[in-house]
């Protein structure tokens, strides 16, 4: 599950763990989003994705008992899952396609409410603009670093950068 700097920073105050403990950074061999490229960090080992790192085989906060154990704080991108909609202007649904890695038992059952997941796409959409920016910030400052013959800043820097640590 890709991540943003609310996503990690809600998660840390929730649990009170580090970003370090939770997060992986994943290339585009590691994450289908090749067309989504705002969303990689130029980071010295290169171009990276922020996700939630698995542990045992699944997420790293999947309980035991399988539910979630940070339900009420977890990233955007888990409460809008397994839906990747697409609205017209005028707010009406025009499609809504699943993710392919969803195995959801509830997939087209007409029990999903239009209205509520139209507000979560339009707050991940928010969400996730701001964060491009972010980005885009960050990785303009690394392409002047990187023409002055310096390297890239590092994870730990990139966190810096968001007030994260
Ligand atoms: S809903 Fe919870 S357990 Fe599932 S991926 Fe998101 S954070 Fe992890």
């Amino acid at each position: 599950m890709p991540l943003t700097a609310p996503d990690v920073r809600r998660i840390a105050r929730r649990t009170g763990d580090k970003p370090e403990e939770f997060i992986r950074w994943v290339d585009r061999h590691g994450i289908d989003m090749d067309d989504e490229p705002e969303g990689f960090v130029e980071l010295r080992q290169g171009k990276r994705v922020m996700v939630l790192r698995h542990t045992r085989g699944g997420c790293h906060y999947l309980g035991k008992d399988n539910r979630c154990t940070i339900y009420t704080s977890r990233p955007l991108g888990c409460r809008i899952f397994p839906f990747d909609p697409t609205f017209h202007k005028d707010g009406n649904l025009r499609h809504l396609k699943l993710i392919q890695a969803a195995d959801c038992k509830y997939e087209l059952d007409g029990k999903n409410d239009v209205d509520e997941i139209r507000e979560l796409d339009a707050k991940t959409e928010a969400q996730n603009d701001a964060w491009h920016e972010k980005i885009a910030e960050w990785n303009s400052e690394q392409k002047k670093r990187k023409r002055s013959g310096r390297a890239a800043g590092t994870a730990r820097q990139f966190f810096e950068f968001l007030g994260l640590s």
